[in-house]
């Protein structure tokens, strides 16, 4: 889910971040994912001895993806956006979590609520389940957008450029591809909330665990840090179809053509599996990590990733004007 910090002052929140449960860059998420990926080096140090002979430490940070250059763009990155946005987007979602309001009226002027009679433990199960479910589709549609929609894509790129996957390359986003995702799953979760508390009056509450939607806080408490490394965490089967694993969104990141577009959803896989955008993980595929392998270059630098956006999607949209105003033009009939 988007990240909401509180703080007016970006230092603060900034660190409040990690000591923030609510956030997904918390110490304890961190910490986990770092203990999920020893679980994994131990089960592959069985099969594998060479592994078991460089040593833990070299397997969970190999020197050759930490310090990529695309790595430490990730990190500069990572800390600038941070403190120049950290503010900004939690007025966003504010702005955002008004949808609640406008949904809740509309439903009133159109009559009084029925209050279901259903039981307050029922109440809040519908209420939790549903209202991840929209804010996950919010964020599964927005990455559809952003895959879909060129001038879009052209933000989406940052994102799509790094080279090698640290747990850091998940803050290597655009602003403008984060107030997307921000807007599009308040809006859905919003709409749900208000449906919730029209059927069920003050019981349409949210099971929370750490602050926040139980689903959400166990997804990010399973290694949800992993999505972004090069540790091989596959979910098969029905839970592949349920569940967005980390090797889901590693394919997610490759330049084959048969991972393009595939995997776009944030928790849940079912928005992938309805819309034909499943890539499942049955068998694990060894992936290059980029896009085409010459753009990537172009973004190394903290710059590049705020401004290069802006000039390639105006590019882009001069292109599509100037073909549709050729489209537009009357010509002549051929001379006689
Ligand atoms: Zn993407
Ligand atoms: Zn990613």
């Amino acid at each position: 889910m988007p990240e909401i910090m509180t703080s007016t002052n970006p230092a603060l929140a900034f660190a409040g971040m990690f000591q923030d449960p609510t956030n997904r860059w918390f110490a304890l998420y961190v910490a986990v994912s770092l203990a999920i990926g020893c679980i994994v080096f131990a089960f592959e140090a069985r099969q594998d001895p060479r592994l078991e002979q460089e040593g833990l430490l070299r397997y969970l940070f190999p020197k050759e993806i930490y310090t990529h250059r695309s790595a430490l763009a990730d990190y500069r990155f990572f800390l600038v956006n941070k403190l120049l946005f950290a503010v900004a987007f939690g007025a966003l979602v504010a702005v955002s979590s008004s949808s609640v309001e406008v949904v809740s009226f509309a439903l009133r002027a159109l009559g009084p609520s029925p209050e279901l009679p259903v039981p307050r433990a029922v109440a809040i199960f519908v209420t939790t389940i549903l209202w991840a479910l929209a804010m996950d589709f919010g964020l599964w549609f927005a990455h559809w957008l952003l895959h879909k929609v060129p001038i879009l894509w052209e933000f989406h790129k940052v994102h799509h450029s790094a080279e090698v996957l640290t747990p850091l390359t998940a803050g290597r986003v655009h602003p403008l591809d984060d107030a997307l995702n921000i807007v599009c799953s308040a809006i859905c979760g919003g709409v749900v909330l208000a449906f919730c508390r029209f059927f069920f009056g003050p019981h349409a509450q949210i099971f929370g665990v750490l602050q926040l939607n139980i689903l959400v806080a166990i997804f990010y408490l399973f290694g949800f840090h992993l999505r972004h490394s090069h540790i091989w965490l596959p979910y098969k089967g029905i839970w592949g179809k349920l569940f967005v694993s980390p090797a889901h969104h590693q394919l997610h990141h490759s330049v084959a053509e048969r991972h393009w577009d595939k995997n776009l959803g944030f928790v849940f896989a079912i928005w992938d599996c309805l819309f034909g955008t499943l890539y499942a993980v049955d068998r694990r595929e060894t992936i290059q990590v980029g896009m085409n392998g010459t753009e990537e270059a172009e973004y190394h630098s903290v710059r590049a990733m705020y401004l290069l956006p802006f000039v390639k999607a105006w590019r882009r949209a001069k292109v599509h004007w100037n073909s549709l105003a050729g489209s537009a033009i009357v010509h002549p009939p051929p001379a006689e």
